[in-house]
């Protein structure tokens, strides 16, 4: 079967063309087996390997490393990127021509546990409650920097997910523009009568690609789904942004990811994967969310040539696997 879907709200398309009995196990790569890491910058003990953090938390404080003395016994551990692809030193663009502007930004790297090997989904109720808190907290701090427009915030897990390190880490860049992928959805919601999230989730809570809901949140495989067992999660209730989320919110989020990146290793055995999040703070019409990735396709030719995405999994298939637990 083939369809091309249309994207709930933007001139966007994806292919959705999967071969009829494709099961999860046909997704599924072999895995080569890596030596274990004996020098991970990321690991504790190793606080010295690295820049000095900018925030770590311990046992309900918030902390930072001076010169004297490197915080211990972390639970999460906030530092900048060694290798940033944005800088906070100022230097003059090379001028050419065409339009350019400093390359002016913050990176950093949100380590989110002490210990090697660990994956999100076996953090316990606190855990992950506190690394969302994490979240908030550091996009909260670089969103109101001078020049800053978006902090984009994400997790590569594994090597197919573009992660050079296997310790888990999510990372952070706060830029000076406003990204367009964001501006263009936020053009289309302004034009639509209503929120067109509210009004997606509205609907596919009924459908047969709602995949799971807690107190605060929706996962959804949606309509529009770009790659395989695409995961879409969403409140229920209005949310512009990351920084808006109360502490109950913050929890069921957390439980949220959680699930699905466990659903994920339970059925694709531990895929790499990317997830996203996506809010814009300064415009209360927008509707926060974040969209998982295992991968488990390669973009190519098709997809770089039309920018519509040719996905072998249907979003219905996805969702009936994701649920059942
Ligand atoms: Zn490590
Ligand atoms: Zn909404």
């Amino acid at each position: 079967m083939s369809e091309i879907r249309k994207h709930y709200f933007l001139d966007e398309y994806c292919i959705i063309a999967t071969e009829r009995g494709k099961r999860p196990s046909d997704f599924v790569s072999k895995k080569i087996e890596k030596p274990s890491v004996s020098n991970c910058v990321f690991c504790a003990g190793n606080e010295d390997k690295t820049p000095p953090s900018t925030a770590v938390y311990k046992k309900g404080d918030i902390l930072k490393d001076t010169e004297e003395e490197l915080v211990k016994d972390w639970e999460v551990r906030c530092i900048p990127n060694l290798y940033p692809a944005v800088s906070t030193r100022s230097v003059k663009p090379v001028l050419s021509g065409w339009e350019v502007q400093e390359g002016f930004g913050f990176h950093e790297v949100i380590v989110e546990s002490p210990t090697h090997g660990r994956t999100l989904s076996s953090f316990s109720d606190d855990e992950i409650e506190l690394l969302m808190k994490v979240y908030r907290d550091r996009v909260h701090y670089y969103h109101f920097k001078e020049n800053i427009q978006y902090v984009s915030l994400f997790k590569n897990w594994g090597e197919r997910a573009g992660a050079s390190l296997e310790h888990i880490h999510s990372q952070l860049i706060a830029l000076p523009i406003l990204p367009p992928v964001l501006k263009r959805e936020q053009d289309a919601i302004h034009a639509a009568d209503g929120c067109p999230y509210c009004n997606m989730i509205e609907k596919e809570r009924k459908s047969e690609r709602m995949i799971r809901e807690n107190n605060d949140f929706v996962a959804i495989a949606p309509y529009f789904s770009k790659s395989p067992f695409e995961v879409w999660i969403l409140p229920k209730h209005h949310v512009n942004h990351l920084i808006n989320c109360t502490a109950e919110m913050l929890r069921s989020f957390g439980e949220m990811i959680r699930f699905v990146l466990f659903r994920y290793e339970e059925i694709l055995d531990f895929p790499s994967y990317n997830y996203m999040f996506y809010g814009i703070f300064d415009d209360d019409s927008y509707h926060l969310n974040v969209r998982c990735h295992p991968i488990l396709s390669t973009p190519a030719g098709f997809e770089k040539n039309t920018d519509i995405y040719i996905n072998t999994a249907t979003p219905e298939d996805t969702a009936m696997y994701l649920k059942c637990e």
